[in-house]
């Protein structure tokens, strides 16, 4: 039988995704600090912060609802160009899943497969340009998998960014000199997919 997840577990992934930047903070703040302005870090906090306290006051109660809530708390708490792009791409994403009271992995893969479609309309970036769509574009494509390989080819992405010249976001204003560093969004995308895949795995899903 095919697994389905609620409401519920979105807010506990959103809740875990807040501790879980609050515990790297630091390093996604120096990432940016290397190839942008300092603040990925304090950005994702201060968004992600939010999300997890509107989320506990108020739960909305299909999973479609907690995303579009927590992407519109993010494009309005998060004045860097990560709070839009991740507040579109989980906006996005809750509009696809619909008014279901349930999803399954494939439908969730499907889902954030258009979030991230919107994310590269709004930056107009795409793979290989150095931003968290090195990081999500395989993390959608592992997904249809399992949680566990979403994961890994997140983690993959992000690490191979560093090579990479950065053409999009402000890292791209340094041009040759944005070699050799990882780039912060696709770091912070890569904790989202592993924090999905450990909230998964405490449901016995892989
Ligand atoms: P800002 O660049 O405004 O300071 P943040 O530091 O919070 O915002 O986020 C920087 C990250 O945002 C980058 O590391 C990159 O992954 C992502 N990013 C920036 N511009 C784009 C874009 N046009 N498309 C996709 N991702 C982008
Ligand atoms: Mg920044």
């Amino acid at each position: 039988m095919t697994e389905t997840f609620g409401a519920e577990f979105l807010v506990r992934w959103l809740a875990a995704v807040a501790e879980a930047v609050e515990r790297e903070a630091d390093r996604l703040t120096e990432l940016d600090s290397a190839i942008g302005d300092a603040d990925h870090g304090a950005n994702l906090k201060r968004g992600f912060a939010a999300v997890a306290e509107t989320l506990a006051k108020e739960p909305p109660t299909t999973p479609g609802a907690v995303l579009t809530t927590a992407g519109r708390q993010l494009i309005s708490t998060v004045g860097g160009a990560s709070g839009p792009l991740y507040g579109t791409l989980l906006r996005r994403t809750g509009k696809t899943l619909g008014e279901d009271e349930r999803f399954d992995r494939t439908q969730l893969a499907e889902a954030l497969g258009a979030g991230v479609a919107a994310v590269s309309q709004l930056g107009g970036a795409q793979v290989g340009d150095k931003t968290m769509l090195d990081a999500l574009v395989p993390a959608v494509e592992g997904l249809r998998t399992s949680f566990g390989a979403a994961s890994a080819a997140a983690e993959e992405g992000a690490l191979g960014t560093v090579p990479l010249r950065a053409r999009k976001g402000r890292a791209s204003y340094l041009g040759e000199r944005s070699v050799g560093h990882q780039d912060p969004g696709a770091t912070s995308s890569a904790l989202l997919f592993s924090t999905l895949a450990a909230t998964a795995r405490t449901e016995g899903a892989s």
